[in-house]
This record gives C-alpha cells, structure tokens and sequence, in this order.
C-alpha cells in the first residue's frame, strides 16, 4: 500500500486501520472510521482501494462530531460558542472516509456522524469505553474554564471566549486530564477504566478478537503490529518525559 507521511499518522496506526479494513471484510466488526482529524488524503485514498478490494462499501460523509452526554457546568452561552468554533474546525478537516460491508448500516453510519446517535455501536467498540472518552472531552473544558476563573479572574461568558480566542495558556492539574490508557495495542479506542483493568473486559475481548484476526491474516503482520506497538510505547515514555506536562491546544 502507498501513502506519504505528511500527517502524524503512526506505524501502529496505519497497521491498526488496515487490521480493522479486515475485521470488517470478515464481518467481525460493522464499519471503520478513516480520517477523522488526522490521515492525509493520499492514505484515505489507498486504504479506499484496500477496502473496495476486499469487496466493502465506502462512504464519505463531513467529520464526526462529539456526541456529549452532558453540557459542561459552566456558562451555556461559552459553550454554544465552543460548539460553533468546532463545528467550523472540523467543517476545515474534510471529508472522512466509512468502510463496510452491509448497506443496512448507511442510515446508523449518517445519524452517528452527525452526533445524533452514539457511534460505539456501527465502530463496534464498546459503549463504556466511548462514552468515557467523551466524558473525559466534557470534564477538560470544565478544567480550562476554571483555570480561566482562578488564573485570569474571568467572570462570564465574554471573558471565556476572549481567552480563548487569545489562546490563554492554562494549567489542567492531573487529575482532570484525559486518560488514554495504552494497554490493548490491537484496537483504535481508548480503554475505559474498568476495560483497562480487567482481561474478561468488552474492550479486552475485541483486543484478543483484533489479535486472533491478525495471527490469521499472517504471523508477520501480528508480529509488525506488536513491534509498532512497542516503538510507540517507547516513543510515548520519551515524549512525556521531555514535555510534560502536556499542554492542551
Ligand atoms: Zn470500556
């Protein structure tokens, strides 16, 4: 498969995306999700080629937007604001790419891009794992803000969205940061807590499905991914040592 580089895209992620182009082939899984954020056209284009190869239906429809459980508890005008600015942002990504194989799915793949419905079930990954994910979204705007209230005194709505249009720089102690827990190399989400923690876990389970897949596909290429796994690992540790604390954007 040919693709150039430009984007952030990883080794494990590139071997991840085709590892679950497969899943979908061998109907263990119901779509795929390419290009959200992060993958130059060029891979969005041969992994469509991957995908009608395998005999799988494609679709692009725009990005897909958060689906939050909750509104933050601050003021709901900042976060109408917020809404807007990342609806605009992502309308500037383009389009994403929808892999899979029964045309049934169209209308759950349409109602989930748009945040109407919750995209765990037509990504088959598990609904907890997800739903912290999103929650975890929620619970670092609630921290910015209140970074924006101890450190720049702000006071409303007005004051909020002059930080951060001012790109503000802010503190987000630990606690309130987002969790992404490494520990299952054969998925594309992130873990839940109690997914992370327990091998019987939904989340564990599709890990050890994913890996199955992939020793079947070829023992190389099980072999590639534990090896992309590891170098990420190793890059990660390095990463967090030389700038941390992170810093959101
Ligand atoms: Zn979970």
């Amino acid at each position: 498969m040919q693709f150039d580089r430009e984007r952030k895209a990883s080794d494990l992620e590139i071997l991840i995306d085709y590892l679950e182009v497969v899943a979908v082939a061998a109907g263990e899984k119901p779509a795929h999700l390419q290009g959200q954020g992060m993958r130059s056209k060029s891979f969005n284009h041969a992994l469509r080629k991957v995908a009608e190869a395998h005999g799988l239906l494609v679709m692009q429809t725009g990005p897909l937007l958060p689906r939050l459980l909750r509104a933050p508890e601050y003021d709901p005008r900042f976060f109408e604001w917020e809404r807007q600015r990342d609806r605009e942002a992502r309308a500037r990504e383009g389009q994403v790419l929808w892999v899979y194989r029964d045309r049934d799915l169209e209308p759950a793949i349409r109602s989930s891009t748009e945040g109407s419905t919750d995209v765990s079930e037509v990504l088959g990954y598990p609904a907890c794992c997800v739903r912290e994910y999103f929650e975890a979204g929620v619970r670092m705007s609630e921290a910015i803000v209140r970074c924006y209230q101890t450190r720049y005194d702000a006071k409303n709505a007005d004051d909020f969205i002059r930080l951060a249009k001012e790109n503000a720089p802010v503190t987000i102690p630990p606690a309130d940061r987002p969790q992404i827990r490494y520990v299952y190399s054969y998925v594309q989400f992130s873990a839940c807590r109690e997914c992370a923690e327990s091998p019987t876990s939904p989340a564990a389970e599709i890990n050890w499905a994913m890996k199955r897949l992939a020793s079947r596909l070829s023992p190389a290429f099980q072999r590639a991914i534990e090896k992309a796994a590891k170098a990420e690992v190793a890059a990660r540790r390095e990463g967090r040592q030389r700038n941390s604390p992170p810093q959101p954007t």
